[in-house]
């Protein structure tokens, strides 16, 4: 690999390449542009290799174009100062983590670095970008795919074909990470049968925050070996069981490396996004026991504490699941990895409760027991979640398990046009969206819109030119394709990867009312659509099929169109072309949807399914909530109801309301939901907003746990120890006998007095909380949403016994019921449902 060298003057470019905050600066996009314009739209706007293209002539120029340098020092200087100043974090209070580790399977941070498959990767960008933004010290931990994700295209006949282009390191915005001498660092993970699985680490710089990539394409490798990172989600169970170790496992090692070699603090948090990553925690567990000398158990009240979980999905099939026998091959006595005993391991994703499967071992359920706090991506997937892993925690109601949730939220800089991001700074600084009377008029913004429609309408034909070649057409016969697509045509999208659950196709399930929709003389929309299935998913390739098919028809193919290769660079233009964006997922499927905010901070309204964020935030004039048909059974049915519910809407409100215009061509009911979208949602779906929260509520909480339980151990030993006694002394645990000393029929506003007589066995008073569980009672006898009061220790009886006692007080009429519980207590549980021990009255 030959690299350009950069004439001296032009050197800060390089770190203006390398450093990825380019990917959401326009200013640094601009110079790059300007370095060469036709090369830049040549490259595909890739900085790397457009320094890798550029002739010597030109650079000479750019050396002695003085108007030039002030612009690269100009640009150096502000990704300087970027890098350096305080920001948000830097006034957080002093408990919060010195660095926070954030594993993810994939990374979607710019087209040029193709490492994801779709939202869970475009999250995990946005959320290293928040951190950036904000000041959070936050370290990136992934894989490099060597042909990353698939790209798409379509045969003639509208069936998917799968490309995976070699990804080359040395073209990426990548650096290798190396030790102080130059020597190349390599983690390495123990295999089976004494085989060992050695990695290279990259370093993508996004902005403030490091990403290290684990790489296993090096010779030093066996040829299994080698490939274990060639692509994102392909081949069997045990090439991702692989995976999963090199991330999990080699991750921590290569953190570990790059503290050491740049002097960075390591992390006290340690965030696992979804399951894939859960490896970390028997990582980290080991380097307690082996380099600190803890047992197991209190290495894993260590680990615990400063470990966060975030669950991605409520579709079983999204979680992984291998089988046991399987782990056993790479956790047993011939396999030299994490080096912890591997009945400790297996049980700790086991789905040992009612309905799991012995066979196998769930990393959703491993993730949930490693770390202390864990959280669901929106409102209705936190009520999700519990409800799919209640099984762990058998005696408690399922609003009482911990597992909260932090509603997903998108990196603006990345999403939002420039020409949407310079209204809302005009909006801003004159007083906000809301009125028409700001600086920003109905006219500016429908201006903008237009504009941002036109600018979707060419690049649709153009990338619909490019697959019509691929799929076999000549150019005589693609004249068609200059008037597909209308500027002034309300523009519907519809983008995201093609799982069952999302249902692509359901506006086919009437395609003659979908085509008088498109085809209405009057008042018509165009639909512009693109997603990937996955390449092992034919049943997601039949549903792509039947949409080109239909968008192939040459009745329509004017107004609905196919886009093959949905990605970043795509996406970066379709949201702020459209006028509606669409999602009608299976409720509750969706666990929260991105797509839909980055539209809505383009002033895209929202047509959607009560699912994921929409359930949260949809409020009756930010858009459209298509009705769910969730209480049928037969899902044919289920869809034709959702599908004519749509087409209604579609009909009936998003049309005439976006045909409706004044004198002057401007939709005026329409412009004011976009103000409403703008105003309502724009601070809302950030993710600087999201990432607020996860500090607030789960990094500060856990790096302030880890810190009681590490500061010397001892506080792991004593939770270890006492977690130990407790669990050995519950079954002497009960609730004796409840007394009230009230009547039946109470009136509103008295309190009820309550004694209960409970035998703690070996444990004390100290160690327990004996709690009145009480509320509303429904027809079948059962507490309606109980509410929970602490009694108090009020007499020592005989032989571990003690009488407590606490009171309600009654404010509300209707039936009324209650009971009394026993749950262990410690400073140290962040929740008193957290060991799944309950003992409850009668
Ligand atoms: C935002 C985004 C997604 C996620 O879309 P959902 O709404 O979560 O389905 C997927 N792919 C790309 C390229 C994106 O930009």
């Amino acid at each position: 690999m030959v690299r350009t060298v950069l004439p001296e003057q032009l050197e800060p470019l390089g770190e203006l390449v390398t450093n990825l905050r380019w990917s959401w600066h326009q200013p640094t996009q601009e110079l790059f542009e300007a370095v060469d314009h036709e090369l830049w739209e040549r490259v595909g706007h890739d900085p790397v290799r457009l320094l890798g293209e550029i002739s010597p002539d030109r650079l000479a120029e750019l050396a002695a174009d003085q108007a030039f340098l002030g612009r690269v020092r100009a640009a150096h200087d502000d990704l300087r100062h970027y890098l350096s100043e305080p920001r948000w974090y830097q006034d957080a209070d002093h408990e919060a983590p010195a660095a926070v580790a954030y594993f993810s399977p994939e990374f979607g941070i710019t087209h040029v670095l193709p490492q994801y498959s779709g939202g869970l990767g475009i999250l995990a960008g946005d959320h290293l970008k928040a951190a950036s933004d904000l000041g959070v010290p936050m370290i990136g931990v992934g894989l490099l795919y060597r042909h990353g994700y698939f790209v798409q295209s379509l045969s003639r006949e509208g069936w998917q074909q799968e490309r995976y282009p070699v990804v080359d390191p040395d073209n990426l915005p990548l650096t290798r990470l190396r030790h102080h001498d130059g020597e190349p660092v390599r983690v390495e993970v123990g295999m089976p049968e004494g085989r060992t699985l050695g990695a290279a680490v990259w370093v993508a710089q996004v902005g403030r925050v490091p990403l290290l990539l684990l790489d296993s394409s090096i010779e030093e490798n066996g040829p299994i070996e080698r490939d274990v990172t060639d692509r994102l989600y392909g081949g069997t169970g045990e090439h991702r069981l692989r995976q999963e170790l090199l991330l999990g496992i080699g991750g921590v090692r290569a953190v570990r490396v790059y503290c050491d070699i740049t002097g960075t603090p390591p992390p006290d948090v340690f965030h696992t996004n979804e399951g894939h990553a859960g490896f970390l925690g028997l990582e980290r567990i080991r380097e307690l026991i082996d380099d600190h000398g803890l047992g197991y158990e209190a290495a894993l009240e260590c680990a615990r504490a400063g470990t966060v979980f975030t669950t991605h999905t409520p579709v079983p099939a999204g979680i992984d699941r291998f089988p046991v026998e399987l782990m056993r091959q790479y956790f047993g006595p011939d396999a030299t990895g994490p080096g912890l005993p591997v009945e400790q391991v297996l049980a700790l994703g086991s789905e040992d409760y009612e309905g799991g499967d012995p066979d196998v071992f769930n990393m959703a359920v491993m993730g949930l027991r490693l770390a202390q706090r864990s959280n669901g991506v929106s409102r209705l997937h936190g009520d999700v979640s519990r409800s799919m892993f209640a099984g762990l925690w058998p005696s408690f109601d399922e609003h009482e398990l911990p597992i909260g949730s932090i509603t997903n939220g998108v990196h603006a800089p990345t999403w939002v046009a420039p020409e949407v991001l310079h209204l809302e700074e005009k909006a801003i600084s004159g007083g906000g969206w809301k009125s028409a009377t700001t600086t920003v008029s109905d006219g500016d913004i429908w201006a903008v819109k237009h504009t941002l429609r036109e600018r979707l309408v060419t690049e649709a034909r153009r990338r619909l030119r490019v697959s019509w070649r691929t799929r076999g057409a000549s150019d005589a016969e693609l004249g068609w394709i200059d008037d597909v697509l209308d500027p002034g045509v309300l523009t519907i999208g519809f983008a995201r990867r093609v799982p069952s659950y999302k249902r692509l196709t359901l506006m086919l399930r009437d395609p003659g009312r979908l085509k008088a929709l498109l085809l209405d003389p009057e008042r018509p929309v165009q639909i512009v659509i693109a997603g990937k299935a996955h390449p092992a998913d034919d049943g997601g390739k039949q549903l792509i099929q039947q949409m080109v098919r239909f968008a192939d028809d040459p009745e329509v193919r004017r107004r609905i169109v196919f886009l093959p290769d949905y990605g970043i660079g795509m996406a970066q233009a379709l949201y702020p072309g459209c006028d509606v964006w669409l999602n009608n997922p299976l409720r509750p499927y969706e666990a929260c949807g991105t797509s839909g905010m980055k539209a809505a901070l383009n002033g895209a309204l929202n047509l959607s399914v009560r699912d994921g964020w929409w359930d949260e935030w949809y409020d009756g004039s930010n858009g459209w909530a298509i009705p769910s048909a969730e209480g049928v059974t037969d899902t044919d049915h289920r869809d034709d109801l959702e599908a004519a519910a749509l087409y209604d809407l579609i009909e009936n409100e998003v049309a005439p309301r976006f045909y409706d215009v004044d004198a002057e061509g401007i939709p005026r009911r329409w412009v004011e939901l976009l103000r409403h979208t703008l105003t309502s949602l724009g601070p809302k779906v950030q993710a600087t907003r999201m990432l607020r929260e996860y500090v607030d509520d789960l990094y500060t909480p856990a790096a302030a746990a880890g810190r009681r339980l590490n500061a010397d151990y001892a506080g792991a030993v004593s939770l270890a120890g006492w977690k130990e006694r407790v669990r050995a002394a519950w079954p002497d645990v009960t609730v004796q006998h409840v007394e009230s000393a009230t009547a039946d029929a109470v009136e509103r506003g008295q309190t009820l007095r309550l004694r209960a007589f409970v035998a703690l066995g070996a444990l004390t008073p100290d160690d327990v909380d004996v709690q009145v569980v009480h509320g509303r009672v429904d027809e079948s006898d059962a507490l309606r949403d109980p509410e929970v009061a602490a009694m108090r220790a009020a007499e020592e009886l005989d032989g571990g016994t003690y009488r407590f006692e606490g009171e309600v007080h009654l404010d509300r009429p209707g039936a009324f019921g209650y009971t009394v519980r026993i749950v262990p207590r410690h400073a140290l549980l962040a929740d008193g449902a957290e060991m799944g021990l309950a003992a409850l009255a009668g």
